[in-house]
């Protein structure tokens, strides 16, 4: 059985988990097991056209093959620039 590294045994190699991260939010999509909150309704301006279209709407903001998987899974390892710590948001 695979073992899944805790939380500060991830962080040591600059990864985290969507999990543990207030952005995160479950739910079944398309590729992934939830969504992140900051692309969920990300629209960009096409220039040719002028016109708006989806983002990578409720994907990873800015992943590359490098920085983790496509979508989001709530146990796959990910550098993320916008990770916030969901229990740092619970004990204000
Ligand atoms: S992609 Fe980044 S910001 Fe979005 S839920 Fe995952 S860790 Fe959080």
């Amino acid at each position: 059985m695979q073992q899944f590294p805790t939380k500060e045994e991830l962080r040591k190699t600059g990864k985290v988990y969507c999990e543990g991260c207030q952005h995160f939010e479950p739910g079944s999509t398309p590729g992934g097991l939830g969504f992140c909150a900051l692309t969920k309704n990300r629209q960009a301006r096409v220039e040719e056209t002028g016109k708006m279209v989806p983002d990578r709407q409720g994907l990873p903001p800015d992943t590359t093959p490098e920085l983790g998987c496509a979508a989001c899974f709530p146990m796959a390892p990910r550098v993320c620039g916008k990770y916030r710590d969901r229990s740092a948001s619970v004990t204000l």
